[in-house]
């Protein structure tokens, strides 16, 4: 069921429980202000969720209201976990899905990062 972009963090939500330690995950990266981890159900053969670490619904959220070194360091883990992951040369394609129409499923921001193979058209037609 995709989320409301605008409700307030649910502490409860599948990747809290990731930050918290409180269920596994794939992780592939680690620091101050990310984590990285594969996703439980990929869809091309490199596919890795970044979250930052702050407690942020959406990309809206995330852009309204963290902090200029949050923002930093999160954009630096996706070029991070990219590089570590070996697919720059190759190409990659990020993605963060936001609210209703883009079918947002957990209400934490991620940012899928999607490589080896060609991604195909941006959008399903
Ligand atoms: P989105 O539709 O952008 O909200 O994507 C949510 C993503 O989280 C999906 O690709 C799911 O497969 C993935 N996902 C859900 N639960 C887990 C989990 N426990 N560990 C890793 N990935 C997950």
């Amino acid at each position: 069921m995709p989320i409301d972009p605008t409700q307030p963090y649910d502490d409860q939500n599948i990747f809290a429980k990731i930050l918290r330690g409180e269920i596994p995950a794939k992780t592939v990266y680690d620091d101050d202000y990310a984590v990285a981890f594969h996703d439980i159900a990929p869809q091309a053969p490199h596919h890795i969720l970044v979250i930052p670490r702050g407690r942020y619904v959406s990309w809206d959220d995330f852009s309204a209201n963290a902090s200029d070194e949050e923002i930093a360091g999160f954009v630096r883990a996706v070029g991070a976990v990219a590089r570590a992951a070996g697919v720059v040369e190759s190409g990659y394609r990020l993605l963060a899905n936001v609210g209703l129409d883009a079918g947002q499923e957990v209400p934490h921001l991620h940012v899928h990062i999607f490589a080896g193979q060609p991604l195909g058209p941006m959008l399903s037609r």
